[in-house]
């Protein structure tokens, strides 16, 4: 028998347990992992809301959850609960699918401000994350801005942007729903450093921004090279520049939110006493690598929301190698150290789809298959219970998350969008 550990219950900890369970069939256990007492990390925390075709894919992992040999192990957090050398000793593998949960900090002054978040904390916090629940970003001035030009940025502002009857099927929590209820927001500017055919927006994503009920896009011609130069595009690059050239077409007259595209334009201060008032850009120029330099001309957008969305890293874990600069575990395809392996965004840092993990947890899998052979009779998840159960920690099994999803489902009955559970505390009641 082969004990394996998937530390991370989202897209990379799912794939990767599916992946072991062909590749070892009847001989394998995998336990999956997670700190939170609910599966599926970025599924339920980090997908908007509003695409809920792409949250569907849950229904795959639970697939996989739900046979003899992968069971979830929730509530139980390594670092706090267990020790990567303890699951170490009990597992043949140990396989970080931690995901990159925390943001890549924006370095300029005023970034701790009030009105200013990270994307990490604000998604987290329209999508019910026990640890931002309690964030309550004010949306009562006119300007919000958004930093970033890749589909994190498109995501924030597109829930910004969308009124109450467009979130109706989603299922952003009500604390959210109330909060963008009152928003006085009437301009929401995205700051790329970078020019149009710079972008990391993908055309789906691009194209929903030109069909809000209530705002518009907007781009400036001048950003843009020549059309011709299009052609030199990768063709989805290219139908997104298409998306971005088609926003700069004149307006039928005013809408209530308007986005603007503002290129070439790096952060580089936050202003306001106590809370963010205005952010201070400077125009940039590309140099012949394509990377975004400062002309000098800067000049102030007043606002009071900030959301920076340039991405994000996985956080260190002690005794881990990792690679600082890139904000992921240190490995080789997928090696850190005999026995512990790393998938998805902690071995790649954060970049591709949902899908891109697929590859990865079976990449993994043939890692796994030629290190530890039949496996070295390790006590595997009897071990792991025996020490949890001495330290007195409450594991939630996947069966406890049907009843906690049932439960949550129970209560938007009464009326949409679907209410999840936002506290660890009321997750673990709702087990029953
Ligand atoms: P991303 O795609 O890497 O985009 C980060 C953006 O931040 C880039 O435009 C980058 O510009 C900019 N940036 C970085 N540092 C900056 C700084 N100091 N100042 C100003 N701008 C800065 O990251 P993401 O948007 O967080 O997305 C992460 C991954 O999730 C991506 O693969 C994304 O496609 C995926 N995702 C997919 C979906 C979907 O499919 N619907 C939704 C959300 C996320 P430079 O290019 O100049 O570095």
């Amino acid at each position: 028998m082969r004990h394996i550990a998937v530390i991370g219950s989202g897209p990379a900890g799912y794939y990767t347990a599916e992946a072991c369970q062909k590749q070892f069939g009847d001989a394998v256990r995998i336990d999956v992992i997670d700190k939170l007492p609910v599966p599926y990390g970025l599924i339920r925390f980090g997908v908007a809301p509003d695409h809920q075709s792409i949250k569907a894919v849950a229904k795959r992992y639970e697939a996989v959850a739900l046979s003899d040999t992968v069971r979830f192990v929730g509530n139980v957090m390594v670092g706090r609960d267990v020790s990567i050398a303890e699951l170490a000793q009990l597992y043949d593998a140990v396989v970080l699918a931690t995901g990159a949960p925390a943001d890549r900090p924006l370095d300029i002054p005023g970034a701790t401000l009030g009105g200013v978040f990270g994307s990490a904390a604000f998604v987290g916090w329209y999508n019910g994350h026990p640890e931002f629940a309690q964030l309550n970003p004010a949306f009562d001035a006119p300007g919000a801005v958004i930093i970033g030009n890749g589909n994190v940025a498109l995501d924030v502002t597109r829930i910004l942007a969308k009124t109450p009857d467009e979130l109706a099927g989603s299922d952003i929590v009500a604390h959210a729903l109330a909060g963008l209820a009152e928003s006085k927001i009437k301009r929401i500017t995205i700051l790329g450093r970078r020019g149009p055919h710079q972008i990391a927006m993908t055309p789906k994503e691009l194209g929903e921004l030109g069909h809000l009920a209530r705002a518009r896009p907007m781009t400036d011609p001048k950003d843009f090279p020549p059309d011709a130069d299009d052609a030199l595009l990768e063709p989805g690059v290219r139908k997104s520049v298409t998306h971005l050239r088609d926003f700069s077409a004149p307006q039928d007259g005013p809408t209530p939110i308007t986005i603007e595209f503002d290129f070439f334009a790096m952060p580089v201060a936050l202003e306001g006493d106590g809370r963010v008032e205005r952010i201070i850009v400077e125009r940039t120029q590309l140099d012949a690598q394509l990377r975004a330099v400062g002309t000098g001309e800067r000049y102030a957008i007043p606002c009071g929301l900030v959301v920076s969305c340039v991405g994000y890293q996985t956080p260190p874990i002690e005794g881990v190698p990792y690679e600082h600069g890139r904000g992921r575990f240190a490995n080789s395809d997928g090696r850190i150290l005999p026995g512990l392996y790393c998938v998805g965004w902690a071995r790649r840092g954060p970049s591709g789809t949902i899908g891109t993990n697929r590859p990865d947890g079976y990449l993994i899998a043939d890692h796994i298959a030629a290190d530890i052979g039949t496996g070295s009779r390790k006590a595997g998840r009897a071990g792991l219970d025996a020490l949890l159960a001495e330290r007195h920690v409450d594991i939630v099994t996947f069966r406890d998350w049907l009843t906690i999803e049932a439960a949550e489902v129970a209560r938007a009955r009464a009326g949409a969008p679907r209410e999840k559970f936002v506290s660890v505390a009321d997750m673990i009641a709702a087990r029953g």
